[in-house]
């Protein structure tokens, strides 16, 4: 902690006075990790608000986030310290408030929050160091003079420091080569009562050190000069390069991906999917040998089926009331008969794409992990057993491998369906039903001496007289499945009965 001077105190105000001690006495009772952040190359000259993102875009989850530099007005909240200062840094603003100072920090005021513009150089306000590891850290920029005058960041350098009780305890820079965008590991889960565990100095860097130490710890193994697979497709992806922040951008560092490459190559992969543009950049690949190495193959997506789904709306899921186009999602349906045609007129622009480009070979998805073509109806991939098209085109299938309906211990191939959604009914005649039922269910309108009677049995079985109430009504209320047909043994052996196939007809 270091002395007020006499002649600093004399110069500034009773309520600074009192302001700097209810500071002082803060940062010395807190026992925590705070983290504060500042750029400090820049390029065109700009004044900042940094954020924080974590989670999410490609990452799976729900994405946080936050800014450094947003001051929230309710001071009532347990505030971090919003001079943003280690308590030295903090007593000297306090009690010589400089001039020189309020031109780099420009206050944009909110309904909720003040927002602070840093100029270059100048730390943001401390936020806790929560309980991450990574986070993607990005820059918007404004004019010096002006909050409303955007400003796009062409270059950056990021500075980090961790601070413990107010006290410096770790601090690193990470470069955003080509924008305003980096990510940076701030192990919070590294954090113990306050205080930092001895592993979180050697975890807290930019992604250029993290990636850098993986590639050289790969290519340090022993088998690391030894040949790296070829012929067979090994792909994974390399993503989150960008040069503005943006879904999915995690860095602007070509640098970072040279490096990823490399770790990549070491792994035995030689292809990537959703190939990333810069990998088509004959200069870098010309660089990065491991980046050329990664171009054998890829695969991306094409527009999925070459059928319509059934219709749903966007935004609340919901089906609209029908009828909606013939055949919508049946892939065998007679209305989609040209699907090849329109799967080949889909994948000819797609094979157009990489005409030229480095990639040996490129395969495309219909849709992401496997998926059935089935999804896009309605009643999914129950809809096989409920269409008369699909379980045709699936007796076809049947026979095609030679099989005859006695294989099925049935005599004919009536009562051969798919068994997913055997016994499910199509959207259509559930909708239907429903709305049969709304109608029985309806209230009617009462005419006097039509009130019903109550009978004898009905009476009887309301008191629970046994026997008196007769036993198919004793269901009443719930309904049997026309279409569930059980076999006896003698049926089954027998090949199946007539009857049951006439049950399923
Ligand atoms: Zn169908």
């Amino acid at each position: 902690m270091n002395t007020v001077s006499i002649r600093s105190v004399r110069q500034v105000s009773p309520l600074f006075l009192a302001a700097a001690i209810v500071v002082l006495s803060f940062l010395q009772a807190r026992a925590e990790v705070t983290v504060r952040a500042r750029v400090v190359e820049i390029e065109p000259e700009a004044r900042v608000r940094i954020f924080w993102t974590w989670g999410g875009q490609g990452l799976g989850g729900t994405p946080f986030g936050g800014e450094w530099t947003e001051v929230p007005l309710d001071t009532a909240k347990p505030l971090m310290p919003s001079t943003g200062m280690t308590s030295s840094d903090a007593l000297d603003a306090l009690l010589m408030p400089d001039d020189k100072s309020a031109g780099d920090v420009l206050i944009e005021n909110g309904k909720a929050s003040d927002y602070h513009w840093l100029a270059k150089g100048v730390w943001s306000p401390e936020l806790p160091i929560g309980n991450l590891y990574y986070r993607t850290v990005y820059a918007r920029g404004c004019a010096p003079g002006d909050a409303g005058k955007a400003v796009a960041i062409k270059h950056a350098v990021f500075e980090f420091e961790v601070l413990q009780d107010g006290e410096s305890v770790a601090k690193f820079t990470e470069e955003s080569p080509s924008g305003a965008v980096c990510t940076v590991v701030l192990p919070g889960r590294m954090v113990k009562d306050g205080k930092v565990m001895p592993g979180f100095l050697e975890h807290a860097r930019g992604l250029y050190e993290l990636s850098r130490w993986r590639m050289e710890w790969m290519e340090s193994l022993p088998w690391a000069g030894k040949k790296l697979p070829r012929r067979y497709e090994i792909i994974s992806n390399l993503s989150g390069y960008g040069t503005d922040h943006g879904y999915g951008v995690r860095t602007s560092s070509l640098k970072v991906m040279s490096h990823e490459a490399r770790t990549m190559r070491q792994m035995g992969i030689n292809g990537v999917r959703h190939n990333p543009r810069f990998l088509m950049d004959a200069e870098l690949r010309e660089r990065c040998p491991a980046i050329k190495d990664l171009t054998y193959f890829t695969m991306s997506r094409t527009g999925g089926y070459p059928f319509p789904g059934a219709p749903r709306a966007d935004s609340t899921g919901k089906r609209p009331p029908l009828p909606w186009g013939e055949g919508v999602g049946c892939p065998w349906h007679p209305a989609h008969s040209n699907r090849v045609e329109q799967a080949r007129k889909e994948v000819e622009p797609k094979i157009a794409e990489y005409q030229g480009t480095p990639f040996v070979s490129s395969w495309e998805l219909t849709v992401d992990e496997i998926g059935s073509a089935f999804d896009g109806t309605a009643e999914g991939k129950a809809h096989q057993g409920t269409c008369q098209h699909c379980t045709a085109k699936f007796r076809e299938y049947l026979k095609d491998k030679g099989l005859i309906p006695r294989d099925f211990d049935v005599a004919d191939w009536e009562p051969i369906r798919s068994t997913f959604g055997y016994f499910e009914k199509s959207y259509e005649q559930r909708m239907k039903e429903e709305a049969e039922g709304r109608e029985r269910d309806r209230p009617k309108l009462m005419v006097p001496g039509e009130m019903p009677g109550v009978s004898e049995a009905q009476t009887a079985g309301l008191l629970g007289v046994e026997g008196a109430y007769p036993a198919e009504k004793a269901n009443a209320g719930m309904s049997r499945d026309e279409t569930v047909v059980d076999l006896s043994d003698a049926d089954v052996e027998a090949g199946g009965s007539a009857e049951a196939a006439k049950a399923l007809a």
